[in-house]
């Protein structure tokens, strides 16, 4: 019989997946997220740099399907920062991550031109 797996690794505190511990990314003062958060947060620094991503981060629509939406014009996506990691979304997930996080936009102009504040 084997031994039982013995898990040598950290949860991170944004997606709760666990990763071996040496391959969190620190980004700030005591502040880590795991290899997948991070490149996540690198594609939409990207994006805003003018690089269209290859993905919404949250239900993985390609770049190209949206593309597709929108013949001829620019992708409408949104950035969401979610605990301190941006993620780009495409304007279904946008309306729903909104609508959850709704509380953060109260008083802002985004909340007023989303009829929120
Ligand atoms: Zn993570
Ligand atoms: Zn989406």
């Amino acid at each position: 019989m084997d031994a039982p797996a013995i898990i040598v690794g950290r949860q991170c505190r944004y997606c709760r997946k666990w990763y071996p511990k040496g391959d969190f990314v620190l980004f700030g003062p005591g502040l880590e997220r795991c290899p997948k958060c991070q490149e996540r947060h690198l594609i939409a620094l990207d994006a805003l740099a003018g690089n269209p991503p290859k993905e919404c981060a949250f239900c993985h629509i390609t770049f190209e399907k949206l593309s597709d939406k929108h013949p001829g014009e620019r992708v409408p996506m949104v950035v969401h920062m979610i605990d301190g990691t941006y993620m780009l979304a495409c304007q279904v997930c946008d309306i729903k991550i909104t609508e959850l996080t709704r509380h953060l936009f109260k008083g802002t102009m985004f909340g007023k031109a989303r009829g929120i504040a």
